[in-house]
């Protein structure tokens, strides 16, 4: 439990001194994100030795124009980017190494037949 021989009065004082709702716009669903450790933690530990302690240095890793509720974004467009990423550099593997297809992926299927994709496949010749 966070709240531990954490007061109220504690946790208010914490939470102006930070400034982050006055001067920076954070959201309390902020706050209680910073607090319980998002994102980098997917979930609070289930026991925090040190409650003062442990809230007082997720405030100091606060950053004031970057509220969890941001970091969440840029974390999704992140692994949405590797992602995307991983996924390029898999096809050009697959195209490269593909002895049916063109560089582009696709299968000399002749000048009267439609363009096909190629899935460089050789059991199924591509097809
Ligand atoms: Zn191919």
């Amino acid at each position: 439990m966070v709240c531990d021989g954490v007061s109220v009065r504690w946790l208010a004082g914490i939470i102006r001194g930070s400034r982050l709702l006055a001067e920076w716009h954070w959201t309390w669903n902020d706050l209680a994100d910073l607090i319980h450790g998002v994102p980098e933690r997917p979930h609070l530990p289930r026991y925090i030795h040190n409650p003062r302690g442990w809230i007082k240095a997720r405030f100091k890793r606060s950053t004031g124009v970057l509220p969890p509720s941001k970091l969440k974004i840029i974390r999704q467009l992140d692994s949405g980017e590797r992602a995307r990423q991983a996924d390029g550099a898999a096809k050009r593997a697959a195209i490269d190494h593909c002895p049916l297809c063109d560089e582009h992926g696709w299968l000399d299927t002749g000048p009267t037949a439609p363009d096909v994709r190629c899935n460089h496949d050789p059991e199924t010749g591509g097809w």
